[in-house]
């Protein structure tokens, strides 16, 4: 069966006064029905970036090319603006982290639940109330009829995230991205949201796609994952794959850095990554992490860094798997 969203070198061009920023460079993911990809890397590797384009929501400057752009057998490469803007919101949908800046605090949330489907379904007020009313018990909302004539502000974080996932489903979508979903949250609280969505893909037979810096998230969560660095997919396997055998330096370095539940031994030190993510600009060669990478070398800097592929995962660097996992099991026993 095809994936339900198959992307091919995507790249976002941002043309600034310093130059040509390349902040997406080239990537490729695919997503099918019931599945959940997430995305996954520090802050400015292109994670949101990624996401905003695919919904056609990044400021018109932004020159955004791919060579394959397909969701659900269409090509949307070949869609004009309307038969887009249809498309996303409605088939697919996005949900952001912080619901209060995409709630409007104006509104009820009855009046935002509503808006939605009237924009995209020829249905009655009194059909979208209904829909509204039964999206907001399917995220175990209780005593939904009466929260619609409330207002953002008058709600906690936990039910507000719990709301803007009810406005995803509001016209019933085939895939989701969601950017950051919990961060704002509690552990707690988190843990449910994570489940919930979980929940309602196999229902609903949705994909998802899942934007996070948080590993111990994609722990939870995840069916595959694709590594993020500096606009580059660095790593992408199976989310077993990629705890228990990570190929690239970066990934192992991420996983060194943060407690796993349930994989990080108690006790364990833990590392960080020195150094930032670099701002690139068009014409960037090389492996874009060696100004970071313990086992930088000459060739870490020309194009093309080699991409490897086993047991369904793939990498771009230098270091073959047997090379790079020999580094990763001595930098554990010296950690
Ligand atoms: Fe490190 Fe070189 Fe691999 Fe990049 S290509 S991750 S610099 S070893
Ligand atoms: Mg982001």
């Amino acid at each position: 069966m095809s994936p339900l969203l198959d992307v091919e070198g995507l790249h976002v061009r941002i043309p600034l006064e310093q130059g040509m920023l390349h902040p997406v460079r080239g990537i490729g993911f695919n997503v099918s029905r019931g599945e959940t990809l997430c995305i996954v890397g520090e802050s400015g590797c292109g994670k949101s970036l990624t996401s905003l384009s695919l919904m056609g929501l990044l400021p018109r400057r932004a020159r955004i090319t791919a060579t394959r752009l397909r969701f659900a057998g269409t090509d949307l490469l070949g869609l004009n603006e309307d038969a887009l803007s249809e498309l996303r919101g409605n088939r697919m949908a996005m949900i952001f982290q912080e619901p209060m800046t995409s709630l409007n605090p104006a509104y009820s949330i009855g009046n935002q639940l509503e808006e939605i489907y009237l924009r995209h379904r020829k249905a009655s007020r009194s059909e979208a109330r209904e829909r509204a009313i039964f999206l907001l018990e399917k995220v175990g909302i209780t005593a939904a009829a009466s929260r619609l004539s409330q207002y953002p502000h008058q709600l906690s974080g936990g039910l507000r995230q719990r709301i803007m996932i009810a406005m995803a489903l509001m016209c019933g979508p085939e895939l989701i991205i969601a950017d950051e979903p919990t961060t704002a949250l509690d552990v707690t609280v988190q843990a449910q949201i994570l489940r919930l969505l979980k929940d309602l893909l196999r229902e609903l037979d949705m994909g998802l796609i899942l934007i996070t810096h948080d590993l111990g998230v994609v722990a939870r969560i995840a069916d595959r994952v694709a590594v993020m660095y500096a606009g580059q997919i660095v790593e992408s396997g199976s989310v077993i794959e990629i705890f228990e055998r990570p190929r690239h330096p970066y990934m192992q370095a991420l996983l060194r850095c943060v407690p796993i539940p349930g994989r990080t031994p108690p006790g364990a030190s833990l590392g960080s990554i020195p150094g930032m993510v670099p701002a690139l600009y068009e014409g960037t060669k090389g492996c874009a992490f060696r100004n970071r990478c313990d086992y930088a070398a000459e060739p870490c800097a020309s194009d093309p860094v080699p991409v490897h592929a086993n047991r369904g995962s793939t990498w771009r660097c230098i270091l073959s798997e047997d090379e790079s996992l020999i580094h990763t099991s001595k930098a554990a026993r010296s950690a």
